[in-house]
């Protein structure tokens, strides 16, 4: 009836509204957070006159700078995508070195866990490959931190290679490849693996954030794959690990048109 149609949009818009306004409660936080960080440890630093204590601060306030950097840039990277208003780049690039600098930026990390990080790339992978670097390293980046960040022992491997057989559109100028980054991790219950993939907005309430982040992480991989034209997939056994997967095709690039290190 109209009055039970109603109340079910009135729900609907209630929950709506109470996603959103937890939405901006989280965000909130994990920007007050690394602000307070900043602010406090910037003045620390003007307080202290030893100059190890001083750099000490300053390493703190370089941190949580970035932290807060981070987070701010995934809401902004979030709301462009769903916006339609992020353009892909067409450059070419070497997709090995995209992977050894998204891997850099977790050696620290993986090295304080005592975990393996191992880049595997297939030999027929082209020297250069075109297509948006910059936005495949960010995809690359947040596989790998989540990987590190929920694996305590064993280590991270992430995969390229060229897709064999069933790639009927292959030519000499593009090619499709795919790319895997497996962990040892806690791995993720079968019951979560959609949610995973949600923004805090979109999901329930079901998961709401019981540690930091923005939850916007693995939401923006997932637009950022299916703006480079593939699907972001995982398999998970718990207690085992995971792999999250993609395959993407790229235009085979000038080797010459790469610039050089
Ligand atoms: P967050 O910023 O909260 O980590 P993400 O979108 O990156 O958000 O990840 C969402 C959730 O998916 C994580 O909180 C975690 O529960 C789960 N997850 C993501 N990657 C992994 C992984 N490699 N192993 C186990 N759980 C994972």
């Amino acid at each position: 009836s109209k009055s039970t149609r109603l109340v079910a949009a009135m729900k609907k818009a209630d929950a709506a509204t109470r996603a959103k306004s937890a939405f901006l409660a989280n965000m909130s936080h994990e920007i007050r957070t690394p602000l307070n960080a900043v602010l406090g440890m910037a003045e620390l630093a003007l307080r202290v006159d030893d100059p190890t204590r001083k750099n000490e601060c300053l390493s703190r306030v370089l941190e949580a700078g970035t932290s807060l950097l981070t987070v701010i840039n995934d809401i902004l990277d979030f709301s462009k995508i769903e916006a339609r208003k992020l353009a892909l780049e067409r450059i070419d690039f070497d997709v090995r070195e995209v992977l050894r600098t998204a891997l850099d930026m977790h050696r620290l990390h993986a090295a304080d866990k005592g975990l393996v990080l191992v880049a595997e790339v297939a030999g027929e992978v082209p020297r250069a490959i075109v297509g948006d670097p910059g936005r495949l390293r960010q995809v690359l980046v947040n596989l790998v931190a989540n990987a590190v960040k929920f694996t305590e022992a064993g280590g991270v491997t992430v995969r390229i290679g060229v897709a064999q057989g069933r790639d009927p559109a292959a030519t000499e100028e593009s090619l499709t490849l795919e790319f895997a980054v497996s962990d040892t991790g806690i791995g993720i219950p079968r019951k979560k693996r959609r949610a995973i993939f949600k923004s805090f907005l979109q999901a329930d309430d079901s998961i709401t954030r019981k540690h930091g982040g923005t939850g916007l992480g693995l939401a923006i991989c997932k637009l950022l794959v299916e703006l480079m034209g593939g699907v972001l997939a995982v398999e998970s056994e718990e207690g085992r690990g995971s792999t999250f997967s993609f395959a993407v095709r790229f235009g085979v690039g000038d080797p010459e048109a790469l610039e050089a290190d």
